[in-house]
């Protein structure tokens, strides 16, 4: 299969629709980064997303990162969006630009002891559970916003804002609220901060116009770009893989 003359079909349909939606919300299109969920994807199709102009990648779990990372362009900016094992942080703050999956005090804890080990300051998003689905991670609203003030006290955290996963709906405008959640709580968080948070990261293949249109800065990715993924025997069926590590 000719990977790049199929990713470059595909994103710019994905741009003209990024491009439509920002028109519809008085957005600019430079405000939306894409991040090319390549989860499951070898380094050939890494290698052809980033001739078609791709830079950001998300990928959701550490090991298959850290087997893909070093076989891919250097110039590339990599992104954990899974779930992430406190036994894994060291390795995650090695191998990626940014931690969108922040979901507890002690692992914020544990990025903190390894990011100063490593003499770096991480990029974080703070993962929020936005409809409390006991299949997935994040934090409940209430418990971001009680520790927030912890998390924020970490010096070597750059708190950039909010993620999540909402729950699947065939009909992707069932998911407009959560986003809306999801914006109305990061207002909430700058007001306990004092401070603004740049990001909203949400959207996936199926809702990311409606994301876009409820303020998403960072829309991730996956089956739009590169087409359905191998069946993962790990998946927990609630349309996302994440999935222990
Ligand atoms: C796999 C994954 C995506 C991409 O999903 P698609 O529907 O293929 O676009 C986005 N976010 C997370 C957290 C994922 O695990």
């Amino acid at each position: 299969m000719d990977w790049e003359a199929r990713i470059r079909a595909n994103l710019a349909t994905v741009q003209a629709r990024i491009v439509a939606a920002c028109a519809r919300s008085g957005r600019k299109p430079t405000e939306v980064t894409v991040v090319a969920v390549s989860k499951t994807h070898p380094p050939a199709v890494v290698r052809a997303a980033a001739a078609c102009g791709l830079r950001v990648f998300g990928e959701n779990r550490v090991q298959e990162a850290r087997a893909k990372i070093p076989e891919c362009p250097g110039a590339l900016r990599w992104h954990l969006i899974g779930h992430l094992q406190t036994n894994k942080v060291r390795d995650a703050v090695a191998l990626f630009e940014m931690i969108q999956s922040v979901d507890s005090l002690r692992l914020a804890e544990e990025i903190q002891r390894r990011a100063e080990q490593a003499g770096r300051r991480v990029p974080v998003l703070l993962e929020v559970n936005v409809a409390g689905e006991a299949s997935k991670f994040g934090y409940a609203p209430e418990r971001l916003l009680a520790e927030l003030p912890d998390l924020n006290a970490l010096p070597r955290l750059e708190i950039q804002g909010l993620m999540t996963v909402p729950p699947w709906a065939a009909d992707p405008e069932r998911v407009r609220p959560w986003f809306r959640q999801l914006r109305d709580l990061r207002t909430a968080c700058e007001d306990r901060l004092g401070a603004p948070l740049p990001h909203l990261s949400m959207g996936m293949s199926g809702d990311f116009e409606i994301a876009i249109e409820e303020g998403a800065t960072m829309v991730r990715l996956g089956t739009i770009l590169f087409g359905p993924r191998a069946p993962v025997t790990r998946s927990i069926g609630s349309g996302t893989e994440h999935s222990p590590d």
